[in-house]
């Protein structure tokens, strides 16, 4: 690669619009172009940094057994309606009707059509389990793209698929693609943390989020020295789909009425409806009540796990908060409140009820007015400083980008879908289902916003757009640029990528530069080093120079 001729069109000032060192410097470095809000062009060399990044992703795929394909990103609206998710999804989902009318979307995820491709194909246990994956564009309608490749609207996702026959052949699965997902942000260079989180609108019970660790990060952690990690996720249960309004307080008189059954009873709840106790934090004595119709079960639901905040409360747990089993506390739900009702939950709650006078209950209690928390954030949201629900000890905070996420989806595609294969016994059963993504673009900004200075980006090897640059200080030098343009070779010569700045540009230019475009290592070629037979080889990283002679440059370099 020579500068001369490289496209790579480096500024000097910091773009306006730009927040954070990712979007400054990619923008900066000549590796982005913006196109429009969240829609970027990739140059030589930000193209370069992705397509190492997609090496390392594919070949972690391919280890784990995963066979690459290539579906389309235009996705008919048919598929759409057949899993629900063309009402679900919202306004994220971009939409198109082509000439004849036909409706469709520009996928933001393929679990729709990868299940429609398997489901006429793939008919026997006997060819389980599989999995597929693709390096692809994705599309969503962000309500605020911001951050350059951290949310754009336009991004490369890698998303894989995996059909199983039952749940424990899904468990090695998720656990092989968990660990592949860890050497993914490792060999990128990337510090991080596998945390528990909320499946949004993928759907699935158990799901895993990679976060990189960056103050520009959007989501906000907790963790524990014990191992304990989560997404505090932030909203999350006011923007999961299903929601329950909960309606006007209603203060009821309930003379003699102790426990959840009797409740039941006196408010004339259906046997068949599944009673169950939801807390938002039992250790300020708040516990909302929450029944639910037909056998639907809420036990996956644990404090800061499958919903941020609420707990399934144990009975020891119960008399530790000071609450009578199966009696009520204080409740905490404000009017209106959309009590949110997620995929693991299967329904929504029918009656939201509690108490905190003996003998009276509520209806719909007000937040902050029937109880202690003030906040319908405080119930919802596990902070740092909150016991750790596995050891107890106080959760720290941290912030993180989200990379990359593994979802145990279960049977809710191929179920509504009608995706099913043939068991040992012929009997037709519905595949159980995994998925999992790493945000190819968003992986790329993440490294840089983990591995930069004032001067610019500091590439790990792994990714650099190229290994080394070679800088001769005066170009057209009878004696300098040969000797560079001999540097560069040699150094090619061993398997390195090397770039030269050929550039008729003054040192000071091109040192700029390459410091800003964050190679690796430099080398650089003047006159009076030369005239000792030496070279001055410089680290990205850590600054560090070293004179080095010409002679044994090549074998410093292996
Ligand atoms: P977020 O919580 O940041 O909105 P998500 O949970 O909606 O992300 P997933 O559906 O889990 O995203 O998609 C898999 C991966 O795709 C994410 O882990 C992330 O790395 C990447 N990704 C998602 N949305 C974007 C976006 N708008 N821009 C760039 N990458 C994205
Ligand atoms: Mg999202
Ligand atoms: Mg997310
Ligand atoms: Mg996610």
């Amino acid at each position: 690669m020579r500068m001369s001729q490289l496209y790579a069109p480096t500024l000097k000032e910091d773009p306006a619009d730009a927040e954070i060192a990712s979007h400054r410097l990619l923008l900066r470095a000549g590796m982005i172009r913006k196109t429009a809000s969240g829609v970027y062009t990739f140059l030589p060399l930000g193209y370069r940094v992705l397509s190492k990044i997609e090496g390392i992703v594919r070949e972690e795929m391919d280890a784990t057994g995963a066979q690459e394909i290539m579906m389309p990103a235009l996705q008919p609206a048919e598929l759409w309606h057949e899993s629900g998710r063309w009402d679900d999804y919202g306004p994220e989902l971009m939409r198109l009707v082509d000439r004849h009318d036909h409706g469709f979307c520009l996928g933001p995820t393929h679990e729709e059509l990868i299940t429609a491709l398997v489901r006429n194909e793939l008919r026997s246990y006997k060819q389980l389990p599989c999995s597929l994956y693709q390096i692809q564009v994705k599309f969503r309608d962000e309500i605020r793209p911001r951050f350059g490749l951290l949310r754009s609207r336009e991004f490369i996702m890698k998303d894989a698929y995996s059909f199983h026959a039952d749940q424990a052949s899904l468990q090695k699965t998720y656990d092989d693609m968990s660990v592949a997902y860890g050497n993914i942000c490792e060999r990128c260079g990337l510090e991080y943390r596998p945390v528990e989180a909320d499946s949004g609108q993928i759907g699935g019970k158990v799901t895993t989020e990679f976060m990189a660790l960056a103050e520009a990060g959007e989501a906000e952690l907790v963790y524990c020295t014990c191992g304990y990690a989560a997404n505090t996720e932030a909203g999350a249960c006011l923007a999961r789909p299903t929601c329950y309004e909960v309606p006007a307080l209603e203060k009821i008189s309930t003379p003699g009425v102790h426990t959840i059954e009797e409740l039941a009873q006196f408010l004339d709840i259906p046997e068949s409806s599944t009673v169950k106790a939801l807390s938002g934090r039992g250790d300020d004595g708040v516990l909302t009540v929450m029944f639910v119709p037909g056998d639907h079960e809420l036990n996956e639901i644990k404090a800061g796990r499958a919903v941020p905040g609420f707990a399934l409360l144990t009975d020891e747990e119960m008399e530790a908060a000071g609450l009578h089993k199966g009696s009520m506390g204080p409740v905490g739900l404000p009017e209106g409140t959309r009590v949110v009702a997620d995929a693991s939950l299967q329904a929504v709650p029918q009656w939201v009820v509690g108490a905190n006078e003996d003998g009276f209950h509520y209806v719909g209690a007000r937040l902050g007015e029937d109880f202690k928390v003030d906040t319908w954030d405080d119930l919802c949201i596990v902070k740092p400083g909150d016991s750790c629900p596995d050891c107890g000890l106080p959760l720290e905070g941290a912030r993180g980008i989200e990379v990359s996420q593994v979802f145990q989806l279960g049977d809710k595609y191929s179920v509504a879908m009608g995706a099913t294969f043939a068991d040992e016994n012929g009997e037709e059963k519905p595949f159980i289902m995994g998925c999992y993504g790493v945000g190819v673009s968003r992986t790329l900004a993440a490294v840089v916003e983990q591995h930069n200075d004032e001067h610019g980006i500091m590439w790990p090897l792994s990714v650099a757009p190229a290994h080394v640059c070679v800088i001769p200080l005066t170009v057209g030098d009878e004696l300098v640029q040969p000797a560079a343009e001999r540097v560069a070779r040699e150094l090619a010569a061993l398997g390195l990528e090397v770039v030269i700045d050929d550039r008729d540009e003054r040192a000071g230019v091109k040192f700029a530069d390459a410091d800003l475009i964050g190679w690796p290592l430099q080398i650089v070629v003047g006159k009076r080093g030369l005239a000792e037979g030496n070279v001055e080889v410089k680290l990205r990283r850590t600054g560090e120079k070293k004179s080095v002679p010409l002679a044994t440059l090549a074998e410093m370099m292996t």
